[in-house]
């Protein structure tokens, strides 16, 4: 049952078919999940890890700089290079591999577009390089929804912030380099005001690391992470002191397009497996794609995986064309995330019930991703959140 397996179609995108370029990176990314993922999923589900020579391999292809600028090291590609990359490797159906190789993603954002030439050397270029690991720290013990109550806290002392408090759920947590760490810098201040972004350094004195176990993505590594008086530079600040939650917000959108990329490529690895397995299972003398309940199941997740990627791929060249003003983007992006991931659990569970036991068992595409569909409707942004956040831009 392994493999990645082929698309239904040729993809287009709503703007056009897709460029020489796409295609070619579509290429790229799907012969590298082919050689450097897809044989060594097992061995990293177990480990609860990926190996630091993934990271190598993927800057070898351009996966970290694809849409960041050559002077780091990047390949300045467009933002629908990003989603294809995270489409194909959704594909290979195994989505601890995706969040931990995907995590400098979140982490890498702030600190492009807010760091200081000097951190962008230190701490960017490694990343892209794939050297280094990075992740996004934002969530906290205390609650996740509500960004602005955090409560993690980073006093200035002379040259260097002092930082205290804990964060939870944090993708690539317990191997990264590279934190990129949302705290309080207005120590009197609640809510959105007085939040800011910094940059961490993973061996920072004072920070320690807990290893977390979860239902699935077992390949990432998640980890709660505790602060008491890391001492931090203060260069190493993103942004504008006290504002970083709008930038937090409006780096929210990409990834939950990112997110919505691959729950269609997660879909998409089970409807292939649930074909493949129809047309060879036998049962009452015929084979299970002879039964039209079987086919229409089949014709339903199709209809649900074409649905999700045509919408992704709309938001995301219409973002690309600045083509919606920005609540109606946001607002978009907001419901393109809840559409892919509800199809990719519909999807998911139906491509189990095709499977039956088998379905069910460790070793096959359709068992893994359905244990992990649900955090793809937290992580990001919970459903309810989005909605919420959804109304509001809308004006309901
Ligand atoms: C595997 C995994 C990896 C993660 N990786 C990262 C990471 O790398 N970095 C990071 O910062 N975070 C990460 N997260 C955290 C994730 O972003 C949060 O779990 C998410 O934002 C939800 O926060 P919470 O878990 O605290 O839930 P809560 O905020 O406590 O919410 C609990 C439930 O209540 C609902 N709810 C809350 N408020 C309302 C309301 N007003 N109306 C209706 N319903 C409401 C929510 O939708 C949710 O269903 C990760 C989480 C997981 C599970």
């Amino acid at each position: 049952m392994r493999g990645v397996p082929e698309g239904l179609f040729e993809r287009t995108s709503p703007s056009g078919p897709l460029t020489e370029e796409h295609l070619a990176l579509r290429d790229t990314m799907r012969d590298f999940v082919a050689r450097e993922i897809v044989p060594h999923i097992d061995e990293w589900e177990e480990a609860r890890r990926l190996p630091r020579s993934l990271y190598r391999k993927a800057a070898e292809v351009g996966l970290q700089g694809l849409i960041w600028p050559e002077e780091l090291g990047g390949s300045g590609g467009d933002f629908l290079m990003q989603i294809i990359a995270f489409e194909e490797i959704a594909r290979a159906g195994a989505g601890g591999v995706a969040a931990s190789l995907g995590s400098y993603s979140i982490g890498l954002p702030p600190i492009v577009k807010l760091g200081r030439p000097e951190i962008l050397e230190r701490y960017a270029r490694p990343v892209i390089a794939g050297e280094k690991i990075a992740a996004l720290c934002v969530t906290e013990p205390g609650g996740g929804s509500d960004v602005a109550a955090l409560r993690t806290t980073a006093r200035r002392d002379g040259a260097h912030y002092v930082v205290n408090g804990e964060k939870t759920f944090i993708t690539s947590g317990v191997q990264a380099d590279v934190l990129t760490v949302a705290v309080r810098t207005d120590l009197e201040s609640r809510g959105a005001k007085g939040i800011s972004f910094l940059v961490v350094e993973g061996d920072s004195p004072g920070l320690s690391r807990t290893e977390l176990f979860k239902m699935g993505w077992h390949a990432s590594d998640t980890a709660h992470l505790h602060f008491a008086d890391v001492r931090v530079p203060a260069e190493n600040l993103l942004g504008v002191e006290h504002e970083g939650f709008r930038a937090a917000m409006l780096n929210f959108n990409d990834e939950r397009l990112v997110i919505a990329a691959q729950a269609v490529g997660f879909a998409e690895a089970c409807l292939a497996e649930a074909r493949a397995w129809a047309a060879e299972r036998s049962a009452f003398g015929c084979r299970l794609s002879e039964n039209q309940a079987i086919r229409h199941r089949l014709v339903e997740m199709v209809m649900q995986v074409d649905a999700a990627r045509t919408l992704v791929h709309d938001v995301v060249a219409r973002r690309m064309a600045g083509a919606d003003p920005l609540p109606t983007h946001i607002a978009r992006t907001a419901m393109a995330k809840i559409t892919a991931t509800t199809a990719l659990f519909n999807v998911a569970g139906q491509a189990v019930q095709i499977l039956g036991g088998m379905g069910y068992m460790r070793g096959t595409v359709s068992e893994r991703v359905f244990r992990e569909t649900k955090v793809l409707s937290i992580g990001g942004g919970a459903d309810e959140i989005l909605k919420d956040l959804a109304a509001r831009q809308m004006g309901f």
